[in-house]
């Protein structure tokens, strides 16, 4: 509406408004409405566009009626209307028309922060210093006595009041003005404020997103990188191993004192690199999203077995005893053995190298019934999908246990409780991350309870598929 909008980014200090825009409708044509009973004299206001904005009659109305009904006072009176919309009137001060009735309008301008905004066309009121003219031109039949009534029922007034009386209503409607402004100014600064704290938030956003996908490209590079690195050097570290396997069995000579040792000492750090990179080699395959599972029927008391018995040489050479439990009969299960053995390890493998000397490492293998994730609250309980069978395995060890605040991390990759390079505990901070994808891949889960100094508990839970 208003006619001087300026560009979406401009204040709303330096925007122009009309006059519509600035006022309450509805309450400024009641008091247009009172100046008029109280007067007796009508006016018009129009807006900058010569739009007509209010239009309260006064007492002129059944005598400009009455002249209207004759065509020559019709196309007078049209004339007059038109000649008043275009007449040119200054900035301030009062201008005066006369119709041809011999009645007159008082026309002001109305301004709002030093722009017209549009103008007050007052009147038609019947000054005293005119006399009324012969209306004969009106044609035959226009009824004098008719005519001369209806003309002195038309207040007679003083340019001097109607001049304050103008006036006066200007200030009104400058007043007026100013208060729908600052309405205006309150609620579009608060906008403007919104909107300017909204849009540094989508670009802190959009920053954000583009970090996102950078970082996103850098774990994918770091990712094959490792790929790559943990695959080449696996092969070389296996034919180190190799020999020194065959140098300690004697194929190339009998070894004597030191020189067996040494090669016993190669062999094992040659162990414990491999087993590393093959964290590595795992890790990479999960966050590439290439983990495969093999599923194939498994009986898991086989495969819980095979891990502790992993394990078995550095839980002697720590004196950590270890104990398995197992709760019934286990179905034979559709899983992907190798993995499920994987995962054991890590957790059985940290639970002795967090052990304290001649600790303990508990392992109790037993099945479960467990709610289902309901489908949805209306579904009746009856209706609800039975209780599912999951089979748990929990590993318990009595050793340095886990710090409230750190325990829900330690699943992330990389992470360790002590990352200090004087750390005591060898190790990648990968083995949980990949236990907990490999028992996830079967759609189970792994969580952790600890108390520091007391030992931790890790629980997995699988669904049981069971083979037939
Ligand atoms: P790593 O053992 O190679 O450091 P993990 O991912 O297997 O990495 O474990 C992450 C961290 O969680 C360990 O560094 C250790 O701080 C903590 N943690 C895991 N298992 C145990 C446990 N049984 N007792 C105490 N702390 C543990």
């Amino acid at each position: 509406m208003s006619s001087m909008r300026q560009g979406p980014g401009a204040s709303v200090l330096q925007e122009s408004f009309a006059l519509a825009e600035l006022l309450d409708l509805d309450s400024f044509k009641d008091v247009c409405a009172s100046y008029a009973d109280l007067f007796q004299i009508g006016f018009k206001i129009l807006d900058r566009n010569s739009e007509m904005l209010v239009d309260v009659k006064g007492g002129s109305v059944d005598f400009c009626a009455y002249a209207f009904n004759f065509p020559e006072g019709r196309s007078r009176c049209m004339r007059e209307v038109a000649a008043v919309r275009n007449m040119k009137i200054g900035d301030t001060g009062v201008s005066i028309h006369n119709c041809f009735t011999g009645l007159r309008y008082m026309i002001a301008p109305v301004q709002h922060e030093g722009d017209r905004v549009g103008r007050i066309v007052y009147g038609p009121y019947r000054p005293v210093d005119v006399a009324p003219p012969d209306f004969s031109f009106l044609g035959e039949k226009y009824k004098p006595e008719i005519g001369q009534r209806l003309f002195e029922q038309i207040r007679r007034v003083q340019d001097e009041v109607v001049s304050k009386v103008v006036e006066h209503l200007v200030q009104v409607i400058e007043v007026m003005l100013y208060t729908g402004y600052k309405q205006i100014l309150t609620s579009r600064m608060h906008v403007e404020s919104v909107t300017a704290g909204y849009t540094e938030l989508q670009h802190k956003n959009q920053q954000l997103r583009e970090s996102y996908e950078r970082l996103k490209e850098l774990d994918r590079l770091k990712s094959s990188f490792l790929a790559t690195v943990s695959h080449e050097l696996r092969t070389p570290l296996t034919s180190v191993i190799g020999y020194s396997e065959m140098l300690l069995e004697g194929l190339a000579g009998e070894l004597i004192g030191e020189q067996r040792d040494y090669v016993q000492t190669i062999m094992e750090k040659g162990e414990n690199l491999l087993s590393l990179i093959s964290s590595i080699l795992d890790f990479s395959k999960v966050e590439s999203g290439n983990l495969r599972l093999n599923r194939a029927p498994t009986r898991i008391l086989d495969v819980v077995d095979s891990a502790i018995s992993t394990i078995m040489p550095l839980a002697r050479k720590k004196s950590v005893a270890v104990e398995r439990h197992v709760g019934g009969e286990m179905p034979l299960l559709r899983i992907d053995g190798e993995k499920v053995r994987q995962a054991l390890v890590n957790l059985l493998g940290n639970a002795v190298k967090f052990n304290r000397e001649g600790g303990t490492i508990a392992l109790q293998i037993d099945q479960l019934s467990r709610a289902r994730t309901k489908i949805d609250d209306d579904v009746p309980a009856a209706l609800s999908p039975p209780d599912e069978i999951v089979m748990r395995i929990q590993i318990r060890d009595t050793g340095i246990g886990i710090p409230p605040q750190k325990i829900d991390r330690i699943f992330d990759s990389f992470y360790q409780v002590d990352s200090s390079s004087t750390r005591e505990y060898g190790g990648t901070g990968l083995g949980l991350a990949i236990s907990k994808s490999f028992v996830e891949a079967h759609g189970g889960v792994i969580e952790a309870q600890s108390k520091l100094g007391d030992g931790s508990t890790f629980t997995v839970l699988l669904p049981i598929e069971q083979e037939g």
